[in-house]
């Protein structure tokens, strides 16, 4: 790149949640800023257009799934994708975002240039063709997990003849009315397929190697309705999300401090729908609530295709998978037309892109966040990983506006770099980055930032706190380094749009 201006003030990657919060929240608090969102799929929306399974829906409630920027109208709470989908595509339109997504374009490598403040990004088109642009600033919205491959637990499919389908990759043409599937996992894809795939299969069984603690709860959500009735859209969006904001954390802190009674009211709810013989063993995992998330069931839907005995919960090990189905450890077999292997995501960390400074890799693990945003000495570039004991967006939102903030910081103090400076000799004690036992979150650990005891050098896990610390801490609090690089006078200027 030759030309003197930047191409863009930021390069937003990826049009999910995050991406299109980011965007969002710039078009009213940093409007004179200019941006695009580099997109490698051909819709967006991320992982609500990417996953197609039957039934794919939320698990948290859209009030705090929503933007707060944007009231969630719809009657009900737990969302299904293609919900999720039109509210974002609503957003999009209304707020004139559209226009700056470019599509099919990936994102390969960035490298960070302290002479110019600005990150040299390379994009690739569906075509293959390679295209550069600059950015002052990089914003990841490109998800947690890769979105070519999902984990593979090794199976060996031997001898089996059927079909094998996996949840990130469905395909449009599985007919699987009157056949007898097996849905291997027992996360929330599985608890969502089962009962999806019962309306139609003859019965569809969830074989799990180890049971998740479950909930369930109404997909409406009577009181966020009743408030629609009295109170604008907007203030009833409002209270219903701070009710729903208080409940998760008071649910949360309530499993770790008490976990004991909050097995039992899980318990007695199963109970309840289920009746006194069920099978406890199925759904009592080897560890409590909240050590991993929990799992919704919406409207009781899966108990309920349990009692209609078109689905079935079996828990063991797999041996092999046979000509016409699963075989147990145990010797049972579990016949099967179709397997799903809700096995989970194979995390990726930064949307797979290369990104160096000044020609020299950056390795994540080896950078501790700061303020769950940015990375220690990584200038420009903040990044979205959302909570995992509350909504993704709650962190979403936060972030984008805590950036722009430090954007119109820069601007008033007349910088391009903002950085968040941590001396090679500090004497930061190390807490673990996520304290969640969840399979796909420990095989990933290594890749991980660091996170320390204390904030601002970590992922906090309570947004409450989070949210006050983000938005009333000055900009510059002594540890951002806000400053100007060699050619400070023509970066700040206002940069052409680049052709992308
Ligand atoms: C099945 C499923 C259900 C979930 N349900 C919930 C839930 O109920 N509640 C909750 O809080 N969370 C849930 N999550 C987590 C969920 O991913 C987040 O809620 C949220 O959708 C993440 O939004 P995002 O924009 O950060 O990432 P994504 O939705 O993953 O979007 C990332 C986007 O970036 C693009 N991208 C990535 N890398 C690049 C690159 N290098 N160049 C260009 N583009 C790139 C991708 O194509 C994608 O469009 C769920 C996840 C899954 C998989």
């Amino acid at each position: 790149m030759t030309s003197q201006a930047t191409d863009y003030d930021v390069l937003i990657v990826g049009a999910g949640l995050s991406g299109i919060g980011m965007a969002a929240h710039m078009k009213e608090k940093t409007p004179d800023r200019s941006f695009a969102i580099a997109e490698r799929r051909e819709n967006l929306g991320g992982t609500w257009d990417l996953f197609r399974y039957p039934g794919v829906r939320s698990d948290s409630d859209m009030h705090t799934l929503g933007f707060e920027f944007e009231p969630w109208k719809h009657e009900k709470s737990i969302a299904d994708g293609p919900a999720i989908l039109e509210y974002l595509e609503r957003i999009v339109d209304e707020r004139d975002i559209r226009r700056h997504i470019r599509f099919r374009h990936t994102v390969k490598s960035a490298d960070w240039q302290e002479a110019d403040a600005r990150w040299h990004v390379t994009l690739e088109n569906a075509e293959g063709e390679r295209k550069l642009l600059t950015a002052n600033f990089l914003y990841l919205g490109s998800g947690y997990y890769d979105y070519d491959q999902p984990y593979d637990p090794g199976f060996d499919f031997g001898e089996f003849e059927g079909r094998v389908v996996h949840p990130q990759f469905w395909p449009d043409d599985l007919e699987y009315a009157g056949k007898q599937v097996v849905v291997v996992g027992s996360g929330a894809t599985a608890v969502t397929i089962v009962p999806s795939m019962a309306d139609k299969a003859a019965k569809v069984t969830m074989l799990q190697r180890t049971p998740t603690w479950m909930f369930g709860r109404p997909a409406k959500d009577k009181f966020a309705n009743f408030m629609r009735k009295i109170f604008s859209e907007e203030t009833a969006y409002k209270i219903t999300r701070w009710k729903n904001v208080k409940m998760q954390d008071f649910m949360f802190k309530r499993a770790r401090t008490k976990p004991d009674r909050v097995k039992k009211a899980l318990f007695d709810h199963i109970e309840s729908v289920l009746g006194p013989d069920y099978d406890r063993t199925a759904f009592t995992p080897p560890y409590d609530p909240w050590d991993q998330r929990l799992c919704l069931v919406p409207d009781n839907d899966l108990f309920d295709a349990m009692n209609s005995g078109k689905a079935a919960i079996e828990t063991g090990h797999i041996a092999a998978f046979e000509k016409g189905g699963v075989r147990l450890k145990d010797g049972r077999f579990l016949p099967a037309d179709i397997v799903v292997t809700a096995t989970g995501l194979k995390l990726a960390v930064a949307g797979k892109i290369a990104v160096s400074v000044g020609g020299v890799p950056v390795d994540f693990s080896e950078h501790y966040y700061y303020k769950g945003c940015m990375f220690s000495n990584i200038p420009n570039l903040a990044v979205v990983f959302g909570y995992l004991n509350a909504s993704w967006t709650l962190r979403a939102d936060i972030n984008s506006d805590y950036v722009c903030r430090v954007l119109n910081e820069m601007e008033a103090k007349g910088v391009d770099i903002a950085v968040p400076v941590l001396p090679e000799d500090h004497d930061l004690e190390d807490d673990d980055i996520f304290d969640f036992s969840s399979g796909y979150i420990q095989r990933s650990k290594h890749i991980m930032p660091k996170n320390a005891v204390n904030f601002p050098w970590r992922l906090n896990q309570e947004y409450v706190v989070d949210r006050k610390l983000m938005r009333t801490e000055p900009v510059d609090d002594g540890v951002l380094a806000l400053r100007k690089s060699e050619r400070a006078d023509s970066a700040i200027s206002r940069p052409r749009e680049a052709a992308l």
